[in-house]
């Protein structure tokens, strides 16, 4: 039987590094979604498209191929067969991708690549919408979140570490807005499916949030 496990939650709650983790523990492949919404957002950047404009944001999806492909159990993620892997961590490409994932013609471009993967491979996929709409039949649903300050230090220590020039304060205003437009959209909002469980990394290492999220899915399956 395939094992599909969800792992859902605000931005900077730790979801890829403890779901990346638990994956390689327990065998499985973890496919990172929000990567297939940086894409979008990406090429609507790298065109000049406006973000936030539905009708010029869903006529770029006509020209455009996005694909997930896993080397050495590493996901990268090709644009027009480019890899783009890097280049959609940028903050820029973070607000691109919250903008472009509240339009609907988006949300169905990528919903069949996600639904793939999952019906042929063992795996945690993370998002926002995993366990509520992707997957609404993983065997394992884990909502995933910290207070926005916590998650906001990660994302600086991580962006910091990375060499980018910027401003704590500017990580976690972004971040209050991304929260508030992936919540507040009318398709598929962040929120926790009523049969997930709900794992706050607030007070826990990253260690003690593998050893949960490994605890939780093999106490399900
Ligand atoms: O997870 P990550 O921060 O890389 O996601 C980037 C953005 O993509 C999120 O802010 C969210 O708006 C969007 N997203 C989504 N649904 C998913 C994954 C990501 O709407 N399943």
């Amino acid at each position: 039987m395939i094992i599909n496990v969800a792992i859902d939650g605000p931005a900077g709650a730790g979801k890829s590094t403890v779901a990346r983790a638990a994956a390689k523990e327990l065998g499985y492949i973890y496919v990172d979604t929000g990567a297939l919404y940086r894409a979008v957002g990406l090429n609507a950047l790298r065109i000049g498209v406006e973000t936030t404009d539905a009708v010029k944001v869903a006529e770029t999806l006509d020209s455009i191929s996005v694909e997930l492909k896993f080397v050495d159990g590493e996901q990268q993620v090709l644009l027009n067969g480019e890899n783009v892997s890097s280049e959609i961590r940028t903050p820029d490409a973070s607000m691109a991708a919250s903008n472009v994932s509240a339009i609907p013609a988006v949300r169905a471009f990528l919903f069949d690549l996600q639904k793939d993967i999952a019906k042929k491979n063992n795996c945690i996929m993370d998002g926002r919408d995993i366990g509520t709409v992707v997957l609404p039949d993983a065997q394992v649903k884990i909502f995933l979140t910290a207070s926005p300050e916590i998650r906001a230090k990660r994302r600086y220590d991580e962006l910091i570490e990375k060499g980018s020039d910027v401003d704590y304060d500017d990580v976690l205003a972004d971040l209050i807005k991304r929260d508030y437009n992936d919540s507040h959209r009318e398709v598929a909002p962040l929120k926790p499916a009523e049969d997930g469980v709900t794992v706050d990394t607030s007070g826990l290492t990253l260690e003690e949030s593998i050893d949960k999220i490994i605890e939780t899915v093999r106490n399900k399956i």
